[in-house]
């Protein structure tokens, strides 16, 4: 039977170091300050931002929240990020997405300065991503990387598979594990023999969107698997990941659970990306 990996845990130890650097910045007059953009009142939207705040307060980093209606105009929406990234006491600038259908997305996160890019959504952030260089991480791979550190899950060699190849999760993320020495598959849905490979993971990671699709079928005996979907069922509303949990727990050594294993690491990772950003504009 699997270890839990507690990602509940995890993300409190990473808040509570950041707490502590964050008042250590505070001893020395800097404040560190995230602006956070909600545009309309999509209800899963209006959690996460929720969220994000709350772990704000509780690092003690402020949050300057900027809720605009469902019909703002992109031009509005750009001027507001122009105007945030023009201001110093800004320290980071989150968009929550999705947004409206009639804004465009790829052009507000091309708007935010990579200096201030906390999602690491910005291309820039991405290829300084790929190539190695100091730069914003994606919260949820970063994240991921983080539980397997501090699990102690030796990434150094591993046959890692990731599946699912989107911009925020899945190709991050095999860049992070390449990064760690790992040796990288990436999986998705025009792959053959999906299994077969699923099968040769010591490191299995499942981002694919689709609820508890992931069964002991996928998995070698001994694998650490990451389930990154968050789903809500029928039965009662209950959360679930893309991993049949029950299933894999009896295959796998390691597994993490939905709900308390990534999601929490998303947030503790944006925070710490928020005290990077205050330290890279201090020159510290
Ligand atoms: P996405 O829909 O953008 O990408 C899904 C990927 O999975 C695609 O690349 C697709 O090719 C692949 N895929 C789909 N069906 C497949 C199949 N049957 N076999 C193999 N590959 C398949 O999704 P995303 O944004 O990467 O999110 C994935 C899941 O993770 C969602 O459930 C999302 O809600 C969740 N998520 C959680 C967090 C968190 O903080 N825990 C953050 C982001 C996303």
């Amino acid at each position: 039977m699997a270890e839990l990996i507690d990602g509940k845990r995890i993300s409190t130890e990473i808040k509570d170091e950041v707490k502590e650097k964050v008042a250590e910045l505070k001893a020395k007059g800097i404040n560190v300050c995230l602006a956070v953009i909600l545009v309309g009142n999509d209800p899963a939207s209006t959690v996460y931002v929720g969220n994000k705040k709350k772990a704000c307060e509780y690092t003690g980093i402020e949050s300057r929240s900027y809720e605009l209606p469902e019909d703002t105009t992109e031009a509005d929406l750009l001027k507001l990020i122009s105007d945030l990234n023009n201001d110093d006491t800004v320290n980071g600038i989150l968009v929550q997405l999705p947004l409206p259908k009639h804004i465009n997305e790829d052009k507000v996160i091309r708007a935010i300065s990579p200096d201030k890019d906390v999602d690491g959504f910005h291309p820039e952030s991405v290829g300084r991503l790929s190539i190695g260089a100091k730069g914003f991480v994606s919260c949820t791979p970063q994240g991921i990387v983080e539980l397997l550190k501090r699990s102690n899950v030796e990434m150094d060699g591993a046959n890692a598979v990731v599946i699912g190849r989107s911009n925020i999760v899945g190709k991050p993320m095999s860049v992070l594990l390449l990064r760690e020495n790992a040796t990288v598959t990436v999986c998705h849905s025009h792959t053959r023999n999906i299994k077969e490979i699923c099968k040769t993971a010591d490191i299995l990671v499942v981002a694919i969107g689709k609820p508890r699709l992931i069964d002991s079928s996928y998995v070698k005996e001994g694998a650490v698997v990451i389930d990154v979907g968050i789903h809500r069922t029928g039965e009662g509303n209950k959360l679930c990941g893309d991993v049949d949990f029950d299933d894999v727990k009896e295959v796998a050594s390691k597994i993490t659970p939905v709900p308390g294993g990534v999601g929490p690491m998303t947030i503790a990772c944006l925070i710490n990306n928020c005290y990077q950003a205050a330290i890279m504009q201090n020159n510290l």
